[in-house]
Order: C-alpha cells, then structure tokens, then sequence
C-alpha cells in the first residue's frame, strides 16, 4: 500500500498510475471530486518527473491576432467584433511597432463613428511583426484571428508566404481547426480541408495550435457555441493535418458551461484520437493545453470561471488522462505567471512562451493587450520552482543559444 497518498481515498488510482495503467473515465471523475488534491498533484508530478524529469519548457515567440471581426458570436468569447463598415484602423496604433496606415475613418454617415477596437492586420503588417520577432530572437510566431467575412484565401497564402520570405527561420504555428474549415468556404473555387492545408504548408505553414476545442460535447455546444463548427469537424482538420505530417495541438476552454463529467469526456477522446494518430499517420498532438475561462467581457460574464484551484486540478488530472500526450502547458496569459510556475509541481512541464502580444483575452477585461515575459522572467519562474528551464522550438527540439536572451 502506499505511502504517499494523504489519505486511502486514491490509493487504487496511484497503484495504477504507478504501474501505468490506463485511466478510465470514471477514474478522471474520481480525481476531479476528490477532496484529497495533495495527492492528484503529486501523481501528476510523478508523471511529468518520469517523463521530463525537472526540465521545463518554454520558447521565445510572438503571438500575432490578425483581426478580431468574426462572423460568428460565440458566448464565452470577449474578443470578437462584427463586421459593419466600422473604423477598421483604429486599433492598429495599438499594436506593436505598427504605425497606423488608414485614418479613422467615420462610418459612411453623417456622424463621426463611435470609437472602435476592431481592427484587421495587413498582410504587410503582419509580416513587420514576424520581422521584428525574429530579430528579437523568435523561433515561432503564433498566428490566429476571428473568422473575417470578406478576408480572401488569398489573404492567408500571403501571410505565410511574406514571413516565409523574409524570415525563412521563424516557424508559423497558424490557425485553428475552425479557421481552416472558414478557409475552406471562403477559397474560391471552394478547397477541401486537405487542399487548404496543402496550399498553406506550402506557403509556410509549419504545425496547427489547438484552438476551437473547446468541450466536445453537444449540450455545451448548443449553448455556448452553437454556430461553431462542432468536435467532429475539429477532429477533421487536426486529422488531415496528422495525415499530411503537420503536428498540432489541442485545447479544452473549461470553467464555463461544463460538467465535470464533460470535461473528462473530451479528455478521453482527445487521448482515443491521439492513439489513432501515433497508430497509424505521420505525426500527432505535441501538446495539450487547459484553456482556462476568462468570464471578463463575454456574454457569460455573470459566470465566475475556474478558480486557482480548479485551474491546478484541471492541469493535473490531464496529466494523469492524457497518458499519451508528451507534453501538458499551463499557458500563463490565462493562468497568470504565479499560478503557472505552481503548477510545475501539478504535471506542467511547458509555459508557453514570451508571448509579447495577445488580444483575445485580458485579464480583468480591460487590461492590455501587451502580455509579455521576458527569458529572464521565465526562466526566472522555473528556476525558483526548481525546475531547469530548457528553450524549446515548435516541435520541442531543444535550441541551442550562444548569448544569453534577455
Ligand atoms: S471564439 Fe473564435 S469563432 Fe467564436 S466568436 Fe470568438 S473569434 Fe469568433
């Protein structure tokens, strides 16, 4: 019997975890209601000690959000804008190192528009930043926005092409599942899912993100996303992705909607989609990240969202869960970077990275856009968790640096 658990409560499930067998569905509930959360850390610590030891893993990158318009309203969503003829320029001065190129222009009438936070990048832009990314030491850049209505495929091509041609180097993690599934209603003639990711790969695209998950559940979806292209057509493009040798990764939006129920269940089909993938096509999940709820601006801002503890709960029983996933991020935009360097001890060994700019959510709503670590400060955290920060690429090769970052 063991030692470790505090009380007998798990001690089944650490015989189990101990001897690597597979967790059930029932056994995720279990970890999730229990009361004893000094040993769910410590079983998910032993799994990410057996797998990493005490390295962690963060890399130098720039977040970039091309738009925010969206045709869509998802409900837990605070970043998107509709699209009708406002101002399109005047965010632009807000993002970094972009001086603005169109006046605000007042909506076709007679009385000036009201101010505006919604914005679209030029592809021109948007390679400035991968640009300057680079030269600030960037190995990826992290590419993702709202479903624009009027945006051509052509518009996406480019993106990747200008920052393959500039910065050759620099690798483009771009567009989630339901991006890609815009894309291909919006190409013309339409492309298939495989022809989208064909034409992109060619232009530059290197690996998906794992954005658009949010619960695989028909219940949450109806409510909360209703118009969201749901699991299956996620499931879709991450699998012609894997077919095609492009890895991804993949999230869960929790603390919202769900059950805990439901959260455990989209945890199982992550982990049967991933055992497809490592069976039997040419590349996989790298990553699974928690994406916790941030109520702030939403229409589902009566709602709490996660607390600390239930964000270190989350993180941890997807460690033990996901037992064929090589790597679990706590991405600290959402966590914060306190909570993050914690849940090194909860099963992370990732923490994103510099990140630099991130408009899709803020925390305390109205805080800005500009969320950056520095090497320094991550470092930092990891070192004083314990922990040996290791700099990673996109696909979680180590990079050799010969001066230091800062
Ligand atoms: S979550 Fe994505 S698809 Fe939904 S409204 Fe926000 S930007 Fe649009």
């Amino acid at each position: 019997m063991s030692t470790l658990t505090a009380t007998p409560e798990l001690n089944d499930l650490a015989e189990k975890v101990w001897s690597s067998q597979r967790l059930t569905f029932e056994d995720g509930v279990r970890l999730f209601r229990t009361r004893d959360i000094h040993t769910l850390g410590e079983l998910a610590n032993q799994v990410r000690l057996q797998r990493h030891g005490r390295q962690t893993f963060y890399n130098i990158n720039r977040h970039i959000n091309y738009t925010n318009y969206c045709v869509l309203r998802c409900k837990f969503c605070s970043f998107y804008r509709p699209y009708n003829n406002e101002p399109r320029a005047s965010a632009r001065a807000e993002i970094s190192g972009i001086e603005p190129i169109l006046p605000v222009i007042p909506s076709r009438g007679l009385k000036p528009a009201a101010p505006s936070d919604s914005y679209e990048l030029s592809v021109d832009e948007i390679v400035r930043l991968a640009e300057q990314a680079a030269s600030d030491g960037a190995t990826e850049v992290h590419i993702v926005g709202g479903l624009h209505p009027k945006l051509p495929f052509d518009y996406y091509l480019d993106l990747c092409r200008g920052i393959q041609s500039v910065c050759p180097k620099l690798h483009i993690k771009a567009f989630t599942a339901i991006e890609i599934i815009h894309f291909t209603r919006v190409s013309r003639p339409r492309r298939t899912i495989r022809q989208v990711l064909e034409e992109l790969r060619a232009a530059g695209l290197g690996s998906l993100p794992g954005g658009g998950a949010e619960i695989f559940d028909d219940r949450v979806h109806d409510e909360a996303y209703k118009n969201k292209v749901g699991e299956e057509g996620w499931f879709d493009v991450h699998r012609a992705a894997h077919e095609l040798g492009m890895y991804s990764n993949a999230t869960m939006l929790y603390g919202h909607l769900e059950t805990i129920e439901e959260r455990v269940q989209h945890l199982v089909k992550l982990r049967d989609f991933q055992d497809e993938s490592l069976a039997g096509r040419a590349a996989h999940f790298n990553c699974f990240v928690p994406l916790s709820f941030i109520p702030d601006g939403s229409e589902l801002r009566h709602l709490p969202g996660p607390d600390g503890l239930d964000d270190l709960k989350t993180l941890a029983v997807s460690r033990l869960m996901l037992d064929n996933f090589p790597h679990i991020k706590s991405f600290w935009i959402m966590h914060s970077p306190k909570l993050a360097q914690v849940a090194l001890d909860w099963g992370v060994d990732d923490l994103d990275g510099t990140v630099v700019w991130y408009d899709i959510t803020k925390r305390e709503g109205a805080g800005t856009r500009h969320q950056q670590l520095t090497v320094a400060q991550l470092q930092r955290l990891v070192v004083e968790a314990g922990y040996q920060p290791i700099e990673r690429d996109s696909l979680y090769q180590h990079v050799p640096r010969t001066s230091m970052m800062k």
